[in-house]
Order: C-alpha cells, then sequence, then structure tokens
C-alpha cells in the first residue's frame, strides 16, 4: 500500500455544513437535554444508583454528539480558517453547547453538593464513570451558583472564545516573504519552518526575522489580545472562583497537584546549564564560535534529505509495529480511514495536533509535512496521541481522554520509538550525528523551552494585574530568554516578540507544561524500557490504556513513578545529561554543512520559534 499526501474525510463526522445529519445532531442534543432537565426534581442526595447511573449514561449519550458536532466545527475550521461556513459553524456550535451547557448544569451543581457520605456509596457504584465524579468535586470550592456559572458560559461564547477565534483568524493568515536563490517566496508559517531548520545560515536568519517582523507588525494588538485573555483568566478564576494562582487554575484541571508542577518547574531550572553545555559544543559543530539564536535547530551534518511521504508513513508505522504489532495496527487505521490532513494548504492551520472524539471513533490527526526529518518525527509524535485515546477505547467518553500531563506520553514515546530505528538503520555517519543532535534539540524544545514558557506566562499573569503594557511584557520576554539561554547563545532582538507567536499561551494558559512532564516522563520510561526489555510493554501499555480513567498521580504511583520527588524528575534530566555526554565525545567534523559565517553579529534581527506541536482538543471545555 502507497500513502499519499491528502486532506482528511470529514464525512464520518458529517457529510457537509448544510446536510440534514448536522442539523439532526443538533436536534438530538436539544430533545435529550430537554428530557434530561426532568431529572432537576428528582435529584436527592440519597438518589437510588440506577436512576443515578441513567442520568450518567444520557449526560454521556448527549456528551458523544456533542463531541462529534464540535469536533466538525472545529476540525473544518482547523483544514481552512478561512472558510466562512466553518467560521460560523464554530460560532453557532459554541454559542449552543453553551445554551445547553446552561440547561444541564443543575446536574453538576447539585453531585458537586451531595454530602461526602452518599457521593461516596454513588461512586462506588459508578464503575468507569467513577474518576470523572470525583474529579468533578474538586472543583466545588471553585464552583459558583448556577445564575452565575450560566453567564460565566454565555459570556464566555463572547469573550474568551470568540477572542481566541479571532487570534487563529488573524494569525493563521499570515503571509511570509523570503528571498531564497534571487526570487521572493510567498510562504505560510508551516512553509517558513523548513528554513528555519534548515541547513543555510542566512536563510535562518532571514525566515526568523520575516516572521518576527510580520507578528511585530501586529504586536500592540496581538499583546492587547493577550492582555485581554490574561485579565479573563484573572477575573474568573482568581476573583470569582477564589483559586490561588492562575497556574493552579490549570494543575487542578489537570489534577495534579501544585507541588508536583513546582519541583518539575524549578528542577528544570537548575538543568539548564546542560543545555547551555549543549548548545556551546554545539556550536564547534555547526562551525561557528558561538550559535545564534537562529541556529540552535541547524542541522550538524549534510542530512537534511527529503522523505517522501510513503516512505515517512511506512517509517513510522514500522517503529510502532516493532515495539508492538497491536500498536503498529491501532496507528494504520488513522490512514487506512483517512483521518489524516498532511496537506499543506493556505489558510490551514499551522503545526500539528491530534482530535480524539468519541472512544470508538479512530481520531483526526492534522499535520503540515513538507518532508523533512522533523515532520516525520512530528508524524510519530501526533501518531501517538491517536494510539493514546484508542488504547483507552474501553472507557467511557468522560474518561477516556487522558488528562493534559499525561497526554503527552504516547507521543513523544512514540518519536523515540522511531528515532531508535532511524538509528538502527542509517549506516551513514554525518545522518547519525544528525539523528542524535536532533534529538537533543528536541529536548530542549519540549522542556526547557516550554518551561521558560510557563515562567513567562505566570510572570505575565501578575504583570498584566499590574497593568503592564505590551511592550513591557515583551522586554520580560527577553528577560526569560536570556536566563533560559544564560550565555550558551546569541540572542538578538527581534525575538521579543516570540510570545505573541505562541498559540497555546492564547488557547489554554499554562498548558505547556505539560509537554516537559511528557518528555521527561517518557526518558524515565524509556530507560526502563531499555533495563528491561520485553517485561516493560504490558506496564507501559497499562499506563497509556488507562486513560483519563484515574487522577495521573495515581497510574503513575503504579508504575512506580512519584511526580512529587525532585529525584524522580532529575532522573529525566540525567538521561539527557547522558547524550551530551556521548555527543561531546564525537569528533568535530572538519567540513560542518554550512558554516554561519555571518554567525556572531547579527543585531537587530528577527527570529522565532518552534515546534508549533498544536494540539487541540476537540470537544472538552472545563
Ligand atoms: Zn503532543
Amino acid at each position: 500500500m502507497a500513502y499519499s499526501i491528502k486532506k482528511w474525510d470529514l464525512s464520518e463526522l458529517f457529510p457537509g455544513f448544510n446536510s440534514p445529519e448536522l442539523q439532526a445532531a443538533f436536534d438530538n442534543v436539544e430533545e435529550q437535554v430537554t428530557s434530561f432537565e426532568g431529572l432537576r426534581d428528582k435529584l436527592k442526595a440519597d438518589i437510588e444508583v440506577e436512576h443515578f447511573l441513567e442520568a450518567m449514561r444520557a449526560s454521556e449519550a448527549t456528551s458523544r454528539i456533542v463531541n462529534k458536532v464540535y469536533a466538525f466545527a472545529e476540525l473544518s475550521f482547523a483544514a481552512d480558517t478561512q472558510d466562512q461556513n466553518a467560521q460560523s459553524l464554530v460560532g453557532r456550535v459554541q454559542q449552543f453547547v453553551a445554551e445547553m451547557q446552561n440547561r444541564v448544569l443543575f446536574f453538576d451543581l447539585w453531585w458537586k453538593a451531595v454530602d461526602e457520605q452518599n457521593a461516596e456509596r454513588l461512586m462506588k457504584a459508578s464503575g468507569d464513570y467513577r474518576y470523572y465524579l470525583e474529579e468533578m468535586r474538586h472543583f466545588k470550592p471553585h464552583t459558583l451558583s448556577e445564575p452565575e456559572e450560566k453567564v460565566v458560559n454565555l459570556k464566555d461564547v463572547t469573550g474568551p472564545n470568540a477572542l481566541i477565534n479571532l487570534y487563529d483568524a488573524i494569525t493563521n493568515r499570515y503571509v511570509f516573504k523570503v528571498k531564497v536563490n534571487g526570487t521572493v517566496q510567498e510562504l505560510t508559517r508551516a512553509q517558513l519552518q523548513p528554513f528555519i531548520q534548515g541547513p543555510d545560515p542566512v536563510l535562518r536568519a532571514r525566515a526568523y526575522q520575516e516572521l518576527y517582523r510580520v507578528y511585530a507588525a501586529d504586536g500592540p494588538i496581538l499583546g492587547q489580545m493577550y492582555q485581554t485573555r490574561a485579565r479573563d483568566w484573572h477575573n474568573e478564576n482568581i476573583n470569582l472562583r477564589k483559586f490561588s494562582s492562575a497556574l493552579s487554575v490549570r494543575n487542578l484541571a489537570n489534577d495534579v497537584p501544585d507541588e508536583a508542577v513546582n519541583t518539575l518547574m524549578e528542577v528544570t531550572k537548575k538543568n539548564s546549564k546542560i543545555f547551555h553545555r549543549y548548545f556551546k559544543m554545539k556550536a564547534k559543530h555547526v562551525g561557528v564560535k558561538k550559535l545564534r539564536r537562529y541556529d540552535i535547530y541547524a542541522p550538524v551534518a549534510k542530512s537534511d534529505k527529503p522523505f517522501k511521504y510513503d516512505e515517512a508513513a511506512k517509517m513510522v508505522l514500522e517503529s510502532f509495529a516493532a515495539f508492538d504489532p497491536k500498536i503498529g495496527q491501532l496507528a494504520q487505521r488513522v490512514f487506512d480511514q483517512n483521518h489524516l490532513d498532511s496537506e499543506i494548504r493556505k489558510g490551514k492551520q499551522g503545526g500539528a495536533f491530534c482530535a480524539s472524539i468519541t472512544p470508538e471513533m479512530t481520531p483526526y490527526v492534522l499535520l503540515n509535512y513538507t518532508g523533512r526529518a522533523r515532520d516525520v518525527a512530528t508524524m510519530a509524535h501526533e501518531l501517538g496521541h491517536a494510539i493514546h485515546t484508542m488504547l483507552a477505547s474501553h472507557h467511557n467518553t468522560f474518561t477516556f481522554h487522558s488528562s493534559l500531563p499525561l497526554a503527552e506520553t504516547a507521543s513523544t514515546f512514540g518519536e523515540m520509538m522511531l528515532t531508535e530505528k532511524l538509528l538502527s538503520e542509517e549506516k551513514d555517519e554525518a545522518v547519525r550525528r544528525d539523528i542524535l543532535f536532533k534529538q537533543m534539540d528536541d529536548a530542549f524544545a519540549t522542556v526547557l523551552r516550554q518551561i521558560y514558557f510557563a515562567l513567562f506566562e505566570r510572570e505575565a499573569h501578575e504583570m498584566v494585574q499590574k497593568n503592564a503594557s505590551t511592550d513591557e511584557l515583551s522586554a520580560a520576554y527577553m528577560k526569560n530568554l536570556q536566563e533560559q539561554f544564560g550565555d550558551s547563545v546569541e540572542l538578538s532582538d527581534e525575538f521579543k516578540w516570540e510570545w505573541v507567536s505562541i498559540p497555546h499561551i492564547y488557547h489554554t494558559p499554562f498548558y505547556v507544561y505539560a509537554y516537559a512532564f511528557g518528555q521527561l516522563l517518557v526518558f524515565s520510561l524509556y530507560k526502563q524500557f531499555k533495563a528491561e526489555g520485553d517485561s516493560f510493554k504490558p506496564k507501559y501499555l497499562k499506563i497509556l490504556s488507562a486513560g483519563g480513567s484515574e487522577a495521573p498521580a495515581k497510574i503513575l504511583a503504579q508504575a512506580g513513578i512519584d511526580i512529587r520527588s525532585e529525584k524522580f524528575w532529575q532522573g529525566g534530566f540525567d538521561v539527557l545529561d547522558g547524550l551530551v555526554s556521548e555527543l561531546e565525545k564525537l569528533p568535530v567534523d572538519a567540513k560542518p554543512a554550512a558554516k554561519a559565517k555571518a554567525a556572531s553579529s547579527a543585531k537587530g534581527k528577527k527570529s522565532k520559534t518552534v515546534k508549533a506541536k498544536v494540539k487541540r482538543k476537540a470537544a472538552k471545555k472545563r
């Protein structure tokens, strides 16, 4: 079978924007909600188990349809952010879902208010719904009255949600102009990426500079959008809901103790020197005294050979199957059912993500495939996400999707399986070297970089409360970068605009630490895999198949991992430290891929960042 670059087929969700099926789904949800409203007067703390479970099943049935409608809107919009049908459907769905949520809100509020003893009785009998119910009760201290919750829901549609849609619509239509071989090319952000990570030092700088020229031109607007997002976060979560900090809102949603996240952030800061050492060493391999920020993803060998899509798909599938045939088969399903959009198109959302909709439906994956080694890694990454939820498909609609901190486990592990395969087959020393360096580049992008984003978010949210201007936020971002890189990299001024180009901090505040969480966890799991061999596999598959049916700390504790301990996180960094030491032993190639000649003196230019691994949950709103 040959694989080719395609647009995905959303018809399994709905045949089209104007289809009777789509309208029927809206009607169906409305009917179900009307019938659910009949429960209002019957809810008592001493409700019979059977009646309670009936309500849960009814609620799940409605969620499944809502998830599908939501996914159809969001995925159509991602496929073409300039499509007016998609834009208006997103608006319609958000409005509709908010109204429906408001009508059934009484159930959640009742459930949170049930006394401990009865709650325990009902949860005990709830089987796979138990964790979902337990988690809901965590929010009890932060829950408002029914009329207040309703207003929040409605104002979210035209407030933060609308703001984020606008941010996407504005930034996804940016066109970047880069002069290549004397001709000016007009590129999307995805098409700019190969230059940013490419072998030509002049083009790298030019691509970064153009990227931030465009973002800076809208800097004041994008900055204002961010300020609004942060203010809204504060108004709702701290002023009204009484969370102790902007970050702990995310932590509770992730069901991870504040203490574990703080430890993760502190241990990461302490280990930034591993990356400084790495960048200094990499400079020698790139053939310069000191790396510019433009050069940190530069290939160290002339090996950026393009991968044909068919070849890439086969490599990824084979590497998965080599770990476990079942995993290979699951990933195969995403291709077979045409749930993968790999094509590059104007207006299509940049980056990559995987959307899991209902337990029994094969997830949808979006990529922007340009044929570089990194795109192959991204394919493995997103298919890893797909496998994760497919392995958890025996759970219900509320619990099959893992919470964020574990959400990056299978994806990151998938990338490592791919790397393993590439290394085992590659004979060319230069290419092998490039693969090893890329592993470190990726570790930087997923761990250090993401934690520093989270540190910036924490600071920025506080600054916005003190009425900081966009320029002041940019200055704070620059300081954050200086601390992140130390003296290992030369930073140019335009990087101060990088933060307005990071969709995550707009979409899902504090999402980013989950990447570091997942990557460090996977390093430690991978180390176990190497030590234990086949006997490790059931343990790993058990973590994945738990999905979101249990607290992350509990799922991991069963595999012997304590996320509160500094030692655990340090273990992940020790793997990286070992990798850098290995790289330090490699002889420096006399003829690096392309010398970054004009390297060390690039003032007043621009640049941008990297891993646009945007993962959007299709249908979950908390
Ligand atoms: Zn991911």
